[in-house]
């Protein structure tokens, strides 16, 4: 086999749907296994807790989507999702102090999680290549250690079992996948895992956003600072369809994260700086609090096998997850079915093919992995089990140049460019390490230290605040 016949794809979500979208445009069909039964509109399920909190789509991401799917992402738009200029549009307190809202040269898209999967599974699964199968589990793969013939699946409603053949399948289960218990039971060697751990933990609650304010008003988010030794406390308000506006606050490990209503605004006025409480102090919640504690840093490493069997694929949440906060998993899973997409068209999947598309897969996700990763390393209390070499690094070089980058990009334009590609993943992030880089963090063209939040009087109007003199716009 070089170009997969058949193709099961395990997991109906983000990363599940690019990939059987690619697949669909070299395999004759492509089947879609999922647990879940899926809504056929914007709507929370079972399967996608996580869909409760803010999700951003990096433009580096959103630019994949796409290029695979022409018109999802302007589906999101005009339902009411928000395209946001990357610094322009966010009112951010960094680490280091108030980042500048240089002109825009990235984006972010702000809308539900519900409303993203839904624009591109609708388009998606329009295709007559593809079939769903809700309601069906996938419980072990068929085969031996050299190739996957196929996977077993148990239907949740009577728990009957069925054996899906396959030339290839994907695994896209997201972080509860099964893949290493299921390799072992054929025989293949235990599959080497990182995992770095923050401890963090997200609470979301939706307000009401005044008249004007997802449109008129910037995206907020008050960062912890590292360099202080104590529990890192965060906080987003983030436009989103619908007049609403999402607030998720959030803490690394011991930050003491709200889990009651009556918390909520008193961690947000705990933040760095009032402003997340200031905004949702007057408004209206129109949702209970949800809480998340799924967010550690989390790779495998199915490239360092020997051999990997042919005939299955790994990628999405399944093969790599990221701390939330950096917002990366969406735009790594539409990497990787970039890559798959590349790799079908060029040669296929012929004998030892699935382990080399893998490889390619993997190098597509190293970029948020080591970002996240090693940023969370900054944190107290963050719990390091992993062997790549760049997360035991004790000698705090790598930790200072990075201080000095966020000092530097919160007031120079030129310097908060390059970081702002890196961070949309519109450029590998070893552009921070180029000779160009270097030169520009010497030159000196930063703009003074902002005091406060930069906002213009008509933004706070718009929100009913008045402004603190010194930091006008
Ligand atoms: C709190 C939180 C906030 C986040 N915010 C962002 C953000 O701002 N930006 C961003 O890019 N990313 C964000 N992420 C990460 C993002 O949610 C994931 O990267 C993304 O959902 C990965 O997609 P996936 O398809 O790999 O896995 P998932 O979305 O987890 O989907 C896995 C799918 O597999 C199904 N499934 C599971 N097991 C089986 C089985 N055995 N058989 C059949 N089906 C099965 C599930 O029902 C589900 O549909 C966030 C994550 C969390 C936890």
């Amino acid at each position: 086999m070089t170009t997969p016949q058949h193709a099961v794809v395990l997991g109906a979500s983000w990363a599940g749907m690019l990939a059987a979208h690619v697949l669909a445009r070299h395999a004759r069909s492509v089947t879609i296994v999922e647990r879940d039964v899926l809504p056929d509109r914007p709507a929370q399920r079972r399967g996608l807790p996580q869909a409760r909190h803010v999700h951003v789509l990096w433009s580096g991401g959103a630019r994949i989507v796409e290029e695979l799917l022409p018109g999802a992402i302007d589906r999101v738009l005009a339902a009411g999702a928000r395209r946001v200029a990357f610094h322009e549009d966010v009112v951010t307190l960094m680490s280091h102090g108030w980042q500048h809202r240089f002109p825009a040269r990235q984006y972010v898209i702000m809308g539900g999680r519900p409303l993203l999967d839904w624009a591109v599974r609708e388009q998606v699964l329009a295709s007559d290549r593809i079939r769903l199968r809700e309601r069906a589990e996938a419980v072990s793969l068929t085969g031996d250690a050299r190739r996957v013939a196929g996977v077993e699946v148990r239907s949740v409603g009577d728990g009957a079992r069925e054996v899906l053949d396959a030339d290839l399948v994907v695994d896209a289960t997201g972080r509860g996948s099964g893949l290493r218990r299921w390799l072992s039971g054929l025989g293949v060697p235990p599959l080497e895992e990182d995992v770095v751990d923050a401890g963090i933990a997200y609470s979301t609650r939706e307000f009401v956003a005044p008249p004007g304010a997802t449109s008129g008003f910037p995206a907020v988010n008050v960062a912890a600072d590292h360099r202080v030794r104590v529990p890192g406390r965060f906080g987003v308000v983030f436009p989103q369809e619908g007049g609403r506006w999402m607030v998720t606050l959030s803490c690394t490990r011991g930050g003491g994260l709200p889990t009651r209503e009556e918390d909520f605004l008193p961690y947000a006025r705990s933040l760095r700086d009032p402003l997340v409480a200031d905004l949702i102090a007057p408004a209206e919640p129109i949702t209970p609090v949800f809480v998340s504690h799924i967010g550690a840093n989390r790779r495998l490493y199915p490239e360092r096998l020997d051999r990997w069997p042919d005939g299955l694929l790994v990628l999405g949440d399944s093969l790599a997850a990221f701390n939330p906060i950096h917002g990366h998993g969406m735009s790594a899973a539409a990497r990787a079915a970039a890559v798959l997409d590349r790799r079908l068209a060029a040669d296929g999947l012929g004998p030892g093919g699935a382990h080399a598309a893998q490889r390619e897969i993997s190098e597509a996700v190293d970029d948020p992995w080591i970002m996240a990763a090693s940023k969370d390393l900054e944190y107290v209390n963050c719990r390091n089990r992993s062997t790549d070499p760049r997360l035991n690094d004790t000698s705090g070089v790598t930790r200072q140049f990075m201080d000095l980058i966020a000092a530097k990009s919160m007031c120079s334009r030129a310097v908060s460019d390059v970081v702002t590609d890196v961070i949309s993943m519109s450029s590998p992030q070893a552009e921070l390490g180029s000779s160009d880089f270097l030169a520009l963090m010497q030159r000196d063209e930063a703009v003074p230290e902002l005091t406060g939040p930069p906002l213009s009087r008509e933004e706070l109007a718009i929100v009913n605040l008045r402004p603190r003199s010194a930091a006008l716009r």
